[in-house]
């Protein structure tokens, strides 16, 4: 037991799946994810922990360890599935 490996548990969310969204002005509405368009614009966000991600290799960054998952918040659709 010498490694010094992350627990955490990377999933992607699926095309249907719906999750709460919440507005930075504070409401909240239901976002459901649709199919991956192939576009590169747009954010890697955590559901679990409602982080939004710039930097497509850090997605645990905001939390080292636990279960995460991550949608892909496409610049023209919203959230889709990676
Ligand atoms: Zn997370
Ligand atoms: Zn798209």
């Amino acid at each position: 037991m010498t490694e010094d490996t992350e627990e955490a548990t990377v999933e992607p969310v699926v095309e249907g799946e719906t999750f709460p969204w919440t507005f930075s002005t504070g409401g909240t509405t239901t976002a459901e994810v649709g199919p991956s368009c192939g576009e590169s614009f747009g954010r890697w966000y955590c559901v679990t922990h409602e982080q939004i991600s710039n930097n497509n290799l850090m997605h645990t960054s905001h939390c080292r360890d636990g279960y995460h998952r991550i949608a892909w918040l496409c610049e023209y659709h919203g959230p889709e599935a990676p």
